[in-house]
């Protein structure tokens, strides 16, 4: 047994985390186009918050502006040299701001098993993300749903469990 628990803790495999840029000020009615040819960057890896979506617009200077993600930069370096780049570019009539910063992650997409280090798959094989924690051997944070090794002793809470109670709460308070 000690033997597989061993196996596992040194085929753990870490897993960062893409960067991404934060474009924003832009344009009310920007596309994706646009974002992609000034970037130079594929549609694909562009994330656009539209204006109709009213609780994503901001408002700046007086009138309201969209915002972007550009995702899936390899690393920090590329990322920040590319915002600084690009920041101050005009969009029409707007002049943009950008920020490198790590990847938002959507927690229903992160590997449950992989949190526990667990997961018999790899980042490409496994059908849920595997991004490492931090202190993948140490976290003591239990709503912490990165990846860890088996060494850490810390269990996390489930996050069944917790979508659960959040779902409880949120019909409770309708
Ligand atoms: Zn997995
Ligand atoms: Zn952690």
């Amino acid at each position: 047994m000690s033997f597989v628990c061993l196996v596992l803790a040194e085929d753990y495999t870490t897993y960062e985390r893409p960067y991404a840029i934060h474009v924003t000020d832009l344009p009310l009615r920007v596309t994706s186009e646009e974002i992609s040819q000034i970037f130079e960057v594929p549609i694909a890896t562009i994330l656009l918050h539209p204006c109709f979506r009213l609780e994503q617009s901001h408002v700046a200077n007086g009138r309201s502006s969209s915002e972007a993600w550009i995702t899936n930069r390899k690393d920090e370096k590329t990322a920040r040299a590319l915002a600084e780049k690009k920041t101050g570019t005009f969009v029409r009539t707007n002049k943009i701001q950008c920020k490198a910063m790590l990847e938002p992650i959507n927690e229903e997409e992160l590997c449950e098993n992989f949190q526990k280090g667990q997961c018999l798959y790899n980042m490409e094989t496994c059908y849920y993300k595997h991004f490492s924690c931090s202190e993948p051997d140490t976290c003591d944070d239990e709503y912490c749903w990165f990846g860890h090794t088996n060494k850490r002793t810390t269990i996390s809470v489930s996050r069944s469990k917790y979508r659960k109670n959040n779902l409880f709460f949120f019909v409770t308070f309708i």
